[in-house]
């Protein structure tokens, strides 16, 4: 087994891959002015692993004493689950609030995969949970990246896959070949997509009996004949100063189409058993909400941090509605923080596999309560700072000669504040909150990792729906059905 420095990241991803940026074919992802950024966040995964300090958190040994990736350990205790979740979370601090990303949402599907694979063998003989296990073991031993790549392009909302005009827009299996399965489709904003080593394909939603050649899971190299990738475009331009986090860290989502790819038996875990289609997909989300939560809680520490430095260059801080703001914003965060981890504590057993999963309902909430209050959170820091956000000349400016004193001299604020800083200062609360990458954050916390109704629909059916009417029965003088004071498992 081998653990890969980021530079064998780096360089496993010249591999011939097709992928395509703002109409141009590029040949070298890792050299590429924009997607490099991606890549270098995702080679954060790697240099924590190599790191001293976070070393120890990122990885793990086998019974043979031999080391490999934390994130490809399958989780058999809620001590896992938190371990794991503060890895998610430390990466994603190094990044500014993006998560590397290199492993954390793959990984996430082979859990997933795992459990429900094997209660797919014992209900109808397949043999995918060995399949399973023995690509976890590759991912372990090649330290390979993977991501999530679940969500189908969908066409018509209102309609199944197989009722769609044209069937290939849900992933599909067009016809069985000698060792393996030829799959049609395309899958999109697949986060690290251009510069992942692996797919990981899952179905996205529940399906019906007619739509079992959509049931399909597989794991696939990104470099595989009939890949091609089609990257979103960004708000990339020059200077760390006007950008100082769209430019020095990110993730690149692309668009994922396979035209009639060959996967390989073994790295297939679903085919065709229609019926654990949805639970794949469900078991994936207990998952990946959690991870999106740890990832998403060092974005909110950084929006509190951010609100907190603008107040104090524009000397505002001890006015009380902007303490008021900063106050609530930290509530904000820690119970980000509080969820995600009370999930990993109260997790659930899966009695076939003995794998650990975090808490459904609670796993939803911390990642609806994020997204349910971002723009409340963008609110408070854009009220904060003031109308400078959008109409702040660039750091060429600054560089200017001519232009420097005035800048200087007018864009001062606070006397405890130098004017550089808060030139600074402002373009960071530009960039997080009132640019194209705000914009997409905005739009990455509703959808990203689910929907807010895909959360509530998880919730509801996870909900202890018979301990909530007991409490209601009892105080209504009700006949109680079950026992008068129930102690909900956990506590
Ligand atoms: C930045 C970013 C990164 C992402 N990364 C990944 C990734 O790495 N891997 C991956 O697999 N996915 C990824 N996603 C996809 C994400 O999971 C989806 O955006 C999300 O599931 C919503 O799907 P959609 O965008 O297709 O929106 P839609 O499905 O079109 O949803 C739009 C709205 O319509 C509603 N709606 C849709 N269909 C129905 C229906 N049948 N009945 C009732 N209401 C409906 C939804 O609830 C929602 O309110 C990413 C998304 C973003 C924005």
């Amino acid at each position: 087994m081998a653990l890969r420095t980021p530079e064998q990241f780096r360089n496993s991803l010249k591999d011939g891959r097709v992928v395509y940026y703002k109409g141009q074919r590029v040949e070298d992802v890792t050299t590429h002015p924009v997607l490099k950024i991606g890549v270098d966040s995702s080679a954060v995964d790697y240099e924590l692993a190599e790191n001293p300090e976070t070393r120890e958190l990122a990885v793990v040994k086998s019974e043979t004493g031999e080391p490999y990736s934390r994130f490809f350990l399958p989780p058999r205790s809620p001590e896992d689950l938190l371990r794991r979740r503060l890895l998610c979370e430390t990466g994603s601090r190094v990044c500014f609030g993006f998560p590397p990303f290199a492993k954390e949402g793959g990984s996430d599907a082979v859990n997933a995969i795992a459990i429900v694979a094997a209660h797919c063998d014992e209900a109808v003989g397949s043999q995918y949970a060995q399949r399973l296990e023995a690509f976890r073991r590759r991912l372990q031993h090649e330290d390979s990246s993977i991501s999530i790549t679940m969500t189908d392009v969908k066409g018509d909302r209102a309609l199944k896959p197989s009722q769609q005009a044209d069937p290939d827009l849900y992933v599909r299996k067009v016809r069985d070949a000698k060792g393996g399965i030829i799959v049609r489709g395309a899958k999109a904003h697949i986060t690290t997509a251009a510069y992942t080593n692996e797919f990981c394909v899952l179905p996205t939603r529940a399906m019906s009996e007619a739509d079992r050649d959509y049931a399909v899971a597989f794991a696939i190299p990104a470099n595989a004949p009939g890949i091609k990738i089609i990257c979103r475009s960004g708000p990339w331009e020059e200077g760390t100063v006007d950008y100082p986090v769209a430019n020095r860290a990110s993730m690149v989502e692309g668009l994922v189409i396979f035209e009639d790819v060959f996967i390989p038996e073994e790295r297939v875990f679903l085919n065709g058993e229609w019926q654990f289609a949805g639970p794949m997909a469900a078991m994936f989300s207990n998952y990946h909400r959690v991870t999106a939560a740890a990832y998403k809680y060092p974005f909110a520490e950084l929006l509190v941090g951010t609100a907190q430095l603008i107040a104090e260059a524009n000397g505002v801080e001890r006015v009380a509605h902007v303490r008021d703001k900063v106050a609530w914003l930290v509530m904000y965060a820690e119970s980000i923080l509080a969820l995600s981890e009370q999930s990993c504590y109260k997790a659930s057993k899966d009695p076939l596999t003995g794998l650990y999963y975090p808490d459904p309902v609670i796993g939803n909430a911390s990642k609806f309560f994020f997204a349910d209050n971002y723009h409340q959170a963008v609110k408070a820091v854009q009220d904060i700072a003031g109308g400078i956000i959008v109409t702040i000349p660039s750091e060429h400016d600054w560089n200017n000669p001519e232009t420097q004193p005035l800048l200087e001299k007018y864009l001062a604020g606070s006397q405890k504040v130098s004017t550089e800083d808060r030139f600074k200062i402002i373009h960071l609360v530009k960039d997080l909150v009132a640019s194209e990458l705000g914009g997409f954050w905005e739009v990455t916390s509703l959808h990203a990792e689910g929907s807010l109704a895909a959360e509530r629909l998880a919730t509801y059916a996870h909900a202890d729906m018979k301990r909530y009417r007991e409490a209601a029965r009892r105080a209504a003088g009700l006949v109680v059905t079950g026992q008068k004071i129930s102690v909900p498992a956990g506590h």
